[in-house]
């Protein structure tokens, strides 16, 4: 079995398992971290804040030898974890624990393991003779629909930098990923019009509006469960939909003036979301509202974007495929029902993989651990890696 000392990552890791840095948090503790480590071993960061100033991404370039910053690889990772909140933990979740050759900690899998890989193969990638430069980029919010990276994305378009590829570390058992779905989730809110339950026709009844519209959803849900299109790499190969969270309405005796829901799309590469979306919009604006207005002037309905996280479609064509297929000697086509920035970074022109150490089965959960020979495993792919970028002594 892997002992602890076997991995040289084990430092890092820790250090940045140790910050909680849970996607409510500020992720400053780390980013600073890392930007100041960085800057003593002289590699300048970019940060790229959130409006409030309490989180940033970090994006960082180790030049080629000859002191190009122009193509090269990104290896990327998000820094925050999802919260341990009603979770039951047989160690502190934010005291990385070894146990039977697993790391147990928040983000150990998910994806702290990776960043921490990836800092410790410094000093290697400083030694070799980089004919490519080698990015990093440490994103926030990711947890929460992809909401940091879109801002650092736009940073390097402003910038003109423009990377061939990037490796996003998110745990695939250090097995090349694909593709993906994409993530679009959409508030609705349904206005009515309140009135005594005794006099209905004087009110428009919020929820049996948003029921309809729910039941819309579900319908298009099951068109596309019946009808495709379908792709089988995909464990659920169709397009999904669904209502996840809805509250409206005071008491029973009263006709609801507001409802509110969530619900999401998780469509295919190859399926159009806006399309869906304005199927969704069309029956509320075309069918519902002309309805409710007529019961009362008041009656609405409003849709605000909760989260948009583009899908990843395959692309053998790209080199960064090619490399990472390379460099893991593995042909097979998987694609993973999870979302990633790798859809972000893709839509930017900037081809995608993923790749990364952990099983995703122990993500977000209680006890989540990461195998220290997956870190290992993760330290030999890039040291891998680095030699791919090099030339030769
Ligand atoms: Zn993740």
């Amino acid at each position: 079995m892997t002992q602890g000392n076997q991995v040289r990552a084990l430092p890092w890791i820790t250090k940045l398992l140790a910050i909680d840095t849970t996607s409510r948090n500020s992720n400053l503790g780390l980013i600073e971290t890392v930007r100041d480590s960085l800057n003593s071993a002289g590699v300048e960061s970019v940060l790229t804040y959130h409006p409030s100033g309490q989180k940033a991404n970090l994006f960082a370039t180790l030049p080629a030898h000859d002191g190009s910053t122009n193509g090269g690889i990104v290896l990327s990772g998000h820094t925050d974890v999802v919260p341990v909140d009603g979770q039951d933990w047989d160690s502190d979740p934010f005291v990385p624990e070894i146990r039977d050759g697993k790391l147990y900690a928040r983000g150990s899998c998910d994806m702290k393991g990776f960043i921490g890989t990836v800092l410790a193969s410094l000093p290697d990638m400083q030694a070799a003779k980089l004919s490519k430069p080698i990015h990093f980029a440490f994103s926030y919010d990711e947890e929460v629909g992809c909401v940091g990276a879109p801002l650092m994305i736009a940073d390097l378009q402003q910038r003109g930098v423009k990377p061939e590829g990037c490796i996003i570390g998110e745990p695939t058992s250090m097995r090349p990923v694909v593709g993906h779905k994409g993530i679009n989730v959409y508030r609705c809110h349904v206005h009515g019009h309140a009135a005594h339950s005794s006099l209905t026709p004087q009110g428009v009844n919020a929820i049996e509006y948003a029921a309809r519209l729910i039941c819309f959803i579900r319908d298009l849900a099951d068109q596309h469960r019946a009808q495709g299109p379908y792709d089988e790499a995909f464990t659920v190969p169709f397009t999904t939909a669904q209502t996840g969270v809805i509250s409206g309405g005071v008491a029973a005796n009263i006709v609801p003036a507001l409802c509110e829901f969530t619900f999401q799309v998780r469509n295919l590469p190859t399926v159009d979301v806006s399309r869906i979306i304005k199927q969704i919009e069309d029956y509320a604006f075309g069918v519902l509202v002309p309805r409710m207005q007529a019961e009362n002037p008041a009656g609405n309905i409003r849709f605000s974007k909760m989260a948009v996280a583009p899908a990843l479609d395959e692309s053998e064509q790209d080199a960064v495929t090619a490399l990472v297929r390379a460099l893991t000697a593995d042909q097979t086509k998987r694609k993973v029902a999870y979302g990633t920035e790798a859809g972000l970074f893709k839509a930017a022109g900037i081809p995608s993989i993923i790749c990364g150490p952990g099983d995703i089965e122990q993500a977000h959960k209680p006890n989540e651990f990461v195998s220290l020979e997956q870190l290992q495993e993760c330290d030999k792919f890039l040291a891998r890696f680095i030699h791919s970028m090099s030339l030769p002594a």
